[in-house]
């Protein structure tokens, strides 16, 4: 990971790629191996085509992205959108406003509005570590 972006401009061109998206919340969200959220199992292989992983035990929704169980899961914004966002607000000390999403991101100001808003819930209470794993504690 030494090629963490360290500017907003790197931070876009690097979650521009689909793999390092993965790769960033991958390490965040399970830093002893990806584990299947439904389950728990450490038994989970990845499909390349799909870009998902499998669990090897037999239950529904066997089959899970990255997104699956985070805040950025249902959303029709991609993590290339998401994940800029989050680096903004976990890296500017002074605070973000919709507006500068807006503007940066090119998303609207209604979904960078929505963006802000969950990502503020997810970091209010804990760890930035919450952002990438424990949707279910919120209601
Ligand atoms: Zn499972």
């Amino acid at each position: 990971m030494a090629s963490e972006p360290k500017t907003l401009q790197q931070a876009i061109q690097y979650f521009s790629d689909p793999d390092n998206c993965r790769t960033y919340i991958m390490v965040r969200r399970w830093p002893d191996g990806v584990v299947c959220p439904t389950c728990g199992s450490a038994k989970v292989s990845f499909l390349v085509k799909q870009q998902r992983w499998q669990c090897s035990v037999k239950h529904p929704k066997r089959q899970f992205s990255v997104k699956v169980g985070t805040i950025f899961e249902g959303s029709p914004l991609g993590l290339d959108k998401w994940l800029p966002a989050v680096w903004l607000v976990t890296n500017c000390k002074n605070g973000v406003s919709s507006y500068e999403i807006h503007r940066d991101l090119g998303v609207t100001q209604k979904s960078a509005w929505f963006m802000l808003h969950r990502i503020r819930l997810a970091m209010r209470d804990s760890s930035p570590k919450k952002l990438f794993g424990c949707r279910s504690e919120s209601p």
